[in-house]
């Protein structure tokens, strides 16, 4: 039968079956690697069939993995050429900041941005927190939603206390596989606690979402929150922030450049300071995001402006 995995800690997965139920499943013997290079065969969001394990309750055997959609994947530290995929089958990325408490650097969340963009998954951006604004700061939190909305990240301002948007973020992660990510403490477990209905998420998972920080998990996880709709938590999302990118491909990682990149007088201009380059002038123009620009030449100078 078919199933979704759910967890993986390396020789155990939890796989859950057509009928909701979570089994605890192991990797067929001859198990192949599709790809080499690759260090976990199976991942988080992978869809396999899986065989019941003889004579074992809830207990199956992998025997395939069907085609991914999609993947997220870390680069090792220690050994080069090799890498672990994170998750699989995204339909988005949200990512979730703050401006204050703590703050989430514009570096930060581009950066993140064009990882999904490598990896082809949409991505929306919220900004959380904004109840504890002044005025002035809540201006700003408003136009940089504006400004992600504007380049095709769809982005909103939240706060839990006021309830402000939810509704908004319930709606974009229905029936998705969503990836959460953001720097601890900017409110994720405190925005799904308040949007998902408590029936709909078992107690186990709701407190182990919760309590996610007070133990280091070195593992993504996924989180079923309502009918289709899954949340997938992963430890290794800063470390994406850091991945490598060849500096060619760069700009193509930034949507709202492409129109004018494409325009440049040189084919491979660097976007910097070469004659007739359109993306300055689309930066001159105020079209490209003065923000967005400098994010693009602090990752094209290897900078870790993620601080
Ligand atoms: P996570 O690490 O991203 O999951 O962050 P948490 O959900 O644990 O939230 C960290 C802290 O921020 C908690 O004390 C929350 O109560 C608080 N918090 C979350 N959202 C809001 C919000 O919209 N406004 C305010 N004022 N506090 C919030
Ligand atoms: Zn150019």
């Amino acid at each position: 039968m078919k199933g979704l995995v759910f967890k993986s800690t390396g020789s155990w997965y939890k796989v859950q079956i057509p009928t909701g139920e979570i089994w605890n499943c192991r990797l067929k013997g001859k198990f192949k690697l599709s790809k080499t290079g690759i260090n976990n065969p199976i991942a988080v969001g992978d869809y396999v069939t899986i065989e019941g394990e003889e004579g074992q309750a809830a207990q199956g055997i992998i025997t395939d993995i069907l085609p991914r959609e999609n993947y997220i994947i870390r680069k090792s530290v220690h050994k080069t050429g090799h890498a672990h995929i994170l998750a699989s089958n995204l339909d988005q990325m949200m990512v979730i900041a703050s401006i204050t408490l703590p703050r989430t650097s514009l570096g930060f969340i581009d950066r993140l941005l064009v990882s999904a963009e490598s990896f082809r998954i949409p991505a929306k951006v919220i900004f959380n927190k904004v109840d504890l604004l002044m005025e002035d700061e809540l201006e700003y939190a408003k136009e940089l939603a504006a400004m992600y909305t504007s380049i095709g990240y769809e982005s909103v301002i939240t706060s839990v206390p006021q309830s402000l948007n939810l509704d908004q973020v319930k709606n974009w992660l229905e029936e998705k596989k969503t990836l959460l990510a953001g720097h601890s403490g900017v409110g994720k477990s405190t925005i799904i606690n308040a949007i998902v209905p408590d029936v709909q998420l078992s107690t186990q998972e709701i407190s182990t979402f919760a309590n996610k920080g007070k133990h280091t998990t070195t593992y993504a996880e996924m989180f079923q929150i309502g009918p289709d709709t899954f949340l997938i938590d992963t430890p290794g999302i800063k470390e994406l922030g850091l991945m490598e990118m060849e500096d060619e491909n760069l700009s193509s990682y930034f949507p709202e450049f492409k129109p004018f990149a494409d325009n440049c007088k040189f084919y491979n201009c660097t976007h910097r300071h070469e004659p007739g380059c359109a993306v300055l002038v689309g930066l001159d123009k105020g079209i490209i995001p003065l923000t967005r620009y400098e994010s693009f030449v602090s990752m094209m100078e290897g900078d870790d402006n993620r601080k």
